[in-house]
């Protein structure tokens, strides 16, 4: 047993992977990150961090490196996809840093990647394998044993270790050993995602601002990643997802999306239309977390989309994948219980959170698609109640 104590074995070097090898090794863990790929690196575009994740992670010494590679935005508008009209406005800036402590901010995902990646890399803090697999063997008290996979047809070795982690996402293989014979769900929903260098935009598309576009059964995102030189696009429709949906990008046909998204404004056609190429991502989620039993089971534990999968509607999937890798540190640190009760612990903090902003992304999205006398008063709440219904301080004060 002492020679796997305080090892975790980590399945999956994505952010919430890499995350939760920086938190347990400052726990005193040996954490061994194993991720399938050949290499460790994040495909996909931006992301918004909201106050709740940039707290923890400056807090883990990362707001240097972060500073470089973020980009400010100074306010949230929601605009009507047809009228262009503004409905709403959530200042965030100055008034992020005044409420909540911390920035709200937009990041490359690749760079987010590289920073957690460069911190785990510069302080030794876990051990880290490509090209591999796992097969769970036994999870008993003298620890955990797995068969090691080398890939495409590499090494084939037994490894112990004193507890695991499913980090591995959405299609989840470590999942199984938590909550057997469970499937993502279709969600119904396309994403048409696109990066734009800044330079190439007229000046009057330029923005300092996140964008949300709403309309009947679409709704489209855009801001600035990396330093304000890219605009990040997502468009939102409804749409049969293709044959494979374990890819991530697929050749996306823009007549499809132009159909999809109707009559737009034209300053919103005019972006859309400068975009040249698009990659289609069927949006697929489970549904919220029904409990602590869903989260950890004897010495494994699930964290980020491997546990709970979400809309990206209230753009927190990894915000959540971040937050748990900080309370699975926290309950790692609590050295005077077994590993069991640690992860019990860990899932009791996280899942009735997990749950709810995974619910509250799946209503974000129905209010973005309104349709009809709904849409009507939806615009009529924002213009009544603004930024306070826009706010979300049960978030973004953390857990
Ligand atoms: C359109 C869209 C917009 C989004 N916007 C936001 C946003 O604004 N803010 C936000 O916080 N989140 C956002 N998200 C969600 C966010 O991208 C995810 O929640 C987050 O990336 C999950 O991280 P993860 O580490 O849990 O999983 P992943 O990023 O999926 O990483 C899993 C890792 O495990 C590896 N792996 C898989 N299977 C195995 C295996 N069997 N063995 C070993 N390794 C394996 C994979 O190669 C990968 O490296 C968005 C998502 C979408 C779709």
């Amino acid at each position: 047993m002492d020679a796997v104590k305080n090892s975790i074995l980590i399945v999956g070097g994505g952010i919430g992977g890499l995350a939760a090898a920086l938190a347990c090794a400052t726990q005193g863990a040996r954490p061994h990150v194993m991720e399938r790929a050949a290499e460790f690196s994040e495909v996909g575009a931006g992301i918004q961090m909201g106050p709740n994740v940039t707290r923890t992670l400056f807090g883990w010494g990362l707001e240097k490196p972060l500073q470089e590679v973020i980009f400010t935005p100074q306010q949230l508008n929601v605009r009507d996809t047809q009228s262009g009209a503004v409905l709403g406005v959530l200042r965030l800036g100055e008034r992020s840093l005044a409420r909540y402590g911390a920035p709200y901010v937009t990041i490359h995902r690749a760079d987010l990647h590289q920073v957690l990646l460069n911190k785990v890399l510069s302080t030794g803090a876990a051990e880290l394998s490509l090209n591999c697999e796992i097969d769970l063997l036994r999870d008993g008290e003298e620890g955990i044993t797995v068969n090691g996979r080398g890939l495409p047809e590499g090494f084939f070795e037994t490894l112990q270790t004193e507890a695991m982690v499913g980090a591995d996402g959405l299609w989840s293989a470590t999942r199984q050993y938590v909550v057997p014979k469970t499937q993502p769900r279709v969600t119904g929903l396309l994403a048409y995602r696109a990066l734009l260098p800044v330079q190439d935009l007229p000046q009057k598309l330029r923005t300092q601002d996140v964008t949300v576009w709403v309309g009947p059964r679409v709704h489209a995102v855009m801001y600035p990643v990396r330093r304000g030189e890219f605009l990040n696009l997502v468009a939102i429709v409804h749409g049969r997802p293709p044959e494979s949906l374990e890819d991530w990008d697929h050749a996306a046909n823009k007549r499809d999306l132009d159909l999809a998204m109707g009559q737009t404004h034209a300053d919103l056609k005019e972006v859309l239309a400068a975009v040249k190429t698009w990659s289609l991502w069927p949006l697929c989620d489970r549904p919220p977390v029904q409990g602590p039993d869903e989260m950890a089971k004897g010495r494994i534990a699930l964290l980020g989309d491997a546990a709970h999968p979400m809309r990206p509607f209230l753009a927190q999937g990894a915000g959540m994948a971040i937050e748990d890798a900080a309370e699975l540190g926290a309950c790692w640190a609590r050295a005077e219980l077994p590993v069991s009760v640690r992860w019990q612990l860990y899932a009791k903090a996280r899942w009735a959170r997990n749950a709810k902003v995974q619910q509250r992304a799946i209503r974000n999205g129905q209010i973005f698609h309104l349709q009809g006398p709904l849409r009507w008063g939806r615009d009529l709440a924002m213009k009544n109640l603004g930024e306070s219904l826009m706010d979300v301080p049960w978030l973004y004060k953390g857990p």
